[in-house]
C-alpha cells in the first residue's frame, strides 16, 4: 500500500506504480492521525510505503532528487526506518539521485528561520505526515522492513521554477520503484553455496600483487587485469597499480607482473627486451596447461583448446605456439577446424569450463580425428568443479540463484550455467548494486554462490542486502570436500 498526502501526489504515484494500492490521506499531523484509524492502517500486513513530495534542508539537495528515512523524526522518541537501504537502492535503479538520512515530520509548513532549525537537528528533509502515521500505525510495527518513507524532494528554501514538473516526474517513478520494492518485501531463506570465492590460484596472484607492493611501492604494473573481478582491480587500482592490455605499455625497466591467467611466449619476449622485472603470479594450474601444450608441441602434435576465444587465459596458452594451436568453442568451430594434413592432434581445456561441456566437445573433435590424443586428465581445475558441483547441488532447492563476479570471469559464467542446468533462474551480479528487486518478488529461496575472483566481503553484503527486505534465514551447504591448496590437488607445477 502506497500512502500520499495530495490528491496530485497520489495521482503520480498511480502514474508510476500500481494505480490500486494509492491511498489518498490528506495533508499534516490531523489528516495523517484520521487516516490510521480510516484506512485501518494498524491491521495492514502487506509491506507500506508512505511517499510523497517534501522539503529539502540539506544543501546539495535539489528539486526532484529522492530522500529515503533512516529514521522518522517528530515530538517523541525517532522511529528507526530499517527498509531504508533497500528502497534507496530501488530508488537509484529507477534513475533518481537519492539521499539517505532522517526525515523531521513538522506540525505546519516550515519556512525561514523555522526551516533552519530543523536543519539544525540533523534533519535532511521535512515533511508533515509521516511521524503520526507511524506512530498511529503501530511503532514496532515501523521497525519492520515492511514499512518506508520515501519522498520527493519539491522545495529547499522556496519552490523554484520548475520544481513542480521535476518533483511530479519524479514521483512517477518513485511509485514504479515502490511498487517493486514491495513485491521484494518478505521472509527468506538464503542458502549459501560452499565451496565458494577465492581460490588458491587467485589468493595467490592477489598477494603475490600485495607483496610487490608493499616492497616495491607504487606504480607495480600488471599485465591484464589481475584476477577477473572489478572490485579487486578497482581496490588494487587505487593503491597504484596500472592494469595495461599490452606489455608494450610498460615503461622500460619497470616491474610487471604476469596475471593469474597466463601469457605467451611473445610477451615473456619482450618483456625481457625491455629490460622489464617480472613477477609471474600464473596459477599454476593454468601453468601446468602451458607445460602440457609445449610439450605437446615439441613433439610434432598440432593441439586443438577448448576455451572461449579471447579469453586471457585460451590467448596465453594460445601463445606458446600460435601457428599449432586452435581454439574451439563450439561444435561448429569443429566443422571449420583446418589442421595440417597427417599432423598428430591432441587437445587441452581452459581451466574454467564445464567438465562435461569440455568431454562432449572432445568426442565430437574424435568424431573428426580418431587419432586424437585425449591426456588421461582434463584441464578443468579442482576450484572450478568444486564451486560448479555446489550450486549443482544447491540449486533445486533455490527459487533464484545470484552469482557474484564479474562479467568477464569465465568461472563465474559457468556457475550461472550450472543454475540454469537445474532448472533455477540465475543472475551474474558484480555486488548487490546490480540486482533488479523485480527479481527476488514471490521468492522464498534464493541460493548465493561466488566465482573464484569474487571476495568474499560481496557475500557478507549481499546478504545484509537481502535482510534488508525482511527476516532471512541463512544457511551454508556443506561442502562435499574441503578445499586445500594446491599441493593438496597435486597440482603444482
Ligand atoms: S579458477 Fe582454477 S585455474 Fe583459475 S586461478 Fe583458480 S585454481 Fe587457478
Amino acid at each position: 500500500m502506497m500512502l500520499a498526502p495530495m490528491r496530485i501526489e497520489a495521482r503520480a504515484l498511480r502514474q508510476g506504480g500500481s494505480p490500486e494500492n494509492v491511498a489518498r490521506i490528506g495533508m499534516g499531523r490531523k489528516a495523517a492521525i484520521e487516516a490510521v484509524t480510516r484506512l485501518k492502517l494498524t491491521d495492514v500486513s502487506s509491506p507500506v510505503a508512505i511517499a510523497g513530495f517534501c522539503g529539502g534542508l540539506r544543501s546539495g539537495i535539489q528539486p526532484g532528487d529522492a530522500v529515503v528515512a533512516t529514521e522518522i523524526q517528530g515530538p517523541g522518541e525517532p522511529i528507526q526506518m530499517p527498509a531504508a537501504a533497500a528502497v534507496a537502492h530501488a530508488l537509484r535503479r529507477a534513475g533518481l539521485r537519492v539521499h539517505e538520512g532522517p526525515i523531521i515530520s513538522a506540525t505546519g509548513i516550515a519556512q525561514g528561520k523555522k526551516r533552519s532549525r530543523l536543519a539544525d537537528e540533523g534533519a535532511i528533509a521535512v515533511d508533515m505526515e509521516s511521524f503520526w502515521l507511524l506512530v498511529g500505525h503501530g511503532t514496532e510495527r515501523s521497525l519492520d522492513h515492511r514499512c518506508c518513507v520515501a519522498r520527493i524532494v519539491l522545495d529547499t528554501q522556496q519552490v523554484p521554477s520548475g520544481a513542480w514538473f521535476k518533483a511530479y516526474r519524479s514521483l512517477v517513478r518513485a511509485g514504479g520503484a515502490l511498487r517493486a520494492w514491495a513485491a521484494a518485501v518478505g521472509p527468506r531463506t538464503v542458502l549459501v553455496a560452499a565451496p565458494r570465492s577465492f581460490c588458491s590460484g587467485v589468493n595467490r596472484a592477489i598477494r603475490t600483487t600485495e607483496e610487490a607492493l608493499a616492497e616495491l611501492g607504487a606504480p607495480i604494473y600488471v599485465l591484464h587485469e589481475i584476477v577477473h573481478n572489478t572490485h579487486v582491480v578497482g581496490s588494487f587500482r587505487e593503491r597504484g597499480v596500472v592494469f595495461v592490455p599490452e606489455i608494450d605499455q610498460v615503461p622500460e625497466g619497470e616491474t610487471v607482473i604476469f596475471s593469474a591467467h597466463g601469457v605467451g611466449q611473445l610477451e615473456r619476449r619482450m618483456a625481457e627486451e625491455r629490460g622489464l622485472r617480472v613477477i609471474d603470479a600464473t596459477c599454476p594450474l593454468v601453468a601446468r596447461v602451458h607445460a602440457k601444450a609445449k610439450h605437446f608441441v615439441h613433439g610434432g602434435y598440432q593441439v586443438v583448446l577448448i576455451g572461449k576465444k579471447g579469453h586471457d587465459e585460451v590467448e596465453g596458452v594460445v601463445g606458446e605456439a600460435r601457428d599449432r594451436i586452435k581454439v574451439v568453442e563450439r561444435a561448429e568451430d569443429i566443422v571449420d577446424l583446418s589442421l595440417e594434413a597427417g599432423s598428430k592432434v591432441a587437445v587441452l581445456s581452459q581451466t574454467t569450463l564445464i567438465p562435461h561441456e569440455v568431454e562432449a566437445l572432445t568426442t565430437t573433435l574424435r568424431e573428426r580425428f580418431p587419432n586424437l590424443h585425449v591426456p588421461s586428465d582434463h584441464d578443468v581445475c579442482y576450484a572450478s568443479q568444486n564451486r560448479q558441483e555446489a550450486v549443482r547441488r544447491m540449486a533445486p532447492e533455490c527459487d533464484l540463484v545470484l552469482v557474484l563476479g564479474s562479467r568477464n570471469s569465465s568461472n563465474s559464467k559457468r556457475l550461472v550455467e550450472e543454475a540454469n542446468g537445474a532448472g533455477t533462474r540465475a543472475y551474474l551480479i558484480d555486488d548487490e548494486s546490480d540486482v533488479d528487486l523485480a527479481w527476488l518478488a514471490g521468492v522464498r529461496t534464493v541460493g548465493l554462490t561466488a566465482g573464484a575472483s569474487a571476495p568474499e566481503a560481496l557475500v557478507d553484503r549481499m546478504i545484509r542486502f537481502i535482510g534488508a527486505l525482511g527476516s532471512a534465514e541463512v544457511r551454508e551447504a556443506r561442502p562435499q570436500r574441503q578445499e586445500g591448496d594446491f599441493s593438496s590437488d597435486g597440482g603444482t607445477n
